[in-house]
């Protein structure tokens, strides 16, 4: 089934009498060039298993059907369930599963720990703008060893994603997401592949996740917090927004520990890439430990 041609979009979407949902941020790509890149890029293997968030009416899952051992959709939509028993029908035989459920709601390492014993695992999603910043820190906070996550989003994110240290794209979920892998900008795609047409352009960004971190910080959950506060009073010089995140902490003695890791006092969060995040939240919390 051709299910990035609009007139069949239009007539499944008749046949089980339902209508594109805003809240669910539904934009179904209507370009199969577009969809056949992102199931391409979504493993180095055949023999892995993909997460879809959000399938619509099926038109990803079903390309990623023909190229991957299994497939699980997870779709928080009820109307689209039967719309996509039906547009799945011709995919291989069991493999794709799809899941009615709202994707933060589900205990994903439950769900794929069967995936993760046959092999890599991988998640892919055209994701709905809303929630594309909570969903990628639920994927990355779960731990789970996924091979890659490619996700389509806002261009805009996708270039706060991918920016360097030092830019004004730069901020908070950059740094943490450097924590977690290394993320690549694949390629745009124009509102105008897509129905209905959001109104922002898209970009595809694939994350590798670091099989092994590079960074070990002393406490992940200063490691955060001081990331977070860094990046909360950005105008701010770093003393003064790492006293606002660390309140219990004088902030002459934070001056001292952003001295001790060899930056200027009136440098700003902005400037520090993830290595330095991590040597900074070591002393801050080695302090806490002296304290
Ligand atoms: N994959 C289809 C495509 O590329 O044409 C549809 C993409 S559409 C941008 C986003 C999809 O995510 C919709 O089907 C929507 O119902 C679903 N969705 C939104 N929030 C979700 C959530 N929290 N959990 C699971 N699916 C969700």
């Amino acid at each position: 089934m051709n299910l990035t041609d609009i007139r069949t979009i239009k007539d499944v979407m008749s046949i089980y009498n339902i209508h594109f949902r805003k809240e669910f941020g539904q934009n179904f790509l209507t370009n199969i060039s577009v969809v056949e890149d992102i199931a391409d890029s979504c493993s180095d293997t055949p023999d892995a298993t993909v997460l879809e968030i959000g399938p619509g009416i099926g038109v990803l899952t079903q390309e990623l059907a023909f190229r991957y051992r299994k497939v699980i959709a997870v779709e928080i939509d009820n109307g689209l369930i039967p719309v996509l028993r039906y547009t799945l029908q011709d995919c291989p035989e069991g493999v794709v599963d799809v899941v009615h459920a709202d994707v933060m709601k589900v205990d994903l390492a439950e769900l794929l720990a069967p995936a993760f014993e046959a092999g890599k695992v991988s998640v892919c999603a055209n994701l709905p703008y809303y929630i594309t910043t909570p969903i990628l820190m639920a994927l990355l906070e779960s731990n789970l060893p996924f091979e890659y996550i490619t996700i389509m989003i806002q261009s805009e994110v996708a270039d706060r994603l991918c920016a360097k240290a030092g830019s004004k794209e730069y901020g908070a979920i950059t740094a943490v997401l450097k924590y977690y892998g290394e993320a690549e900008k694949l390629f745009k795609v124009s509102a105008g592949n897509f129905i209905p047409a959001p109104k922002v352009d898209s970009t595809v960004v694939r994350i590798r996740l670091h099989k092994q971190k590079p960074y070990v910080p002393k406490d992940e959950e200063t490691l955060f917090k001081t990331i977070r506060a860094a990046f909360e009073q950005r105008r701010k010089t770093l003393p003064n927004a790492l006293s606002a995140g660390f309140p219990e902490i004088p902030k002459e003695t934070l001056t001292a520990i952003i001295e001790a890791c060899g930056h200027r006092p009136d440098i700003r969060g902005e400037r520090l890439d993830i290595t330095d995040f991590v040597a900074l939240a070591d002393k801050i919390y080695e302090m806490k430990c002296e304290a």
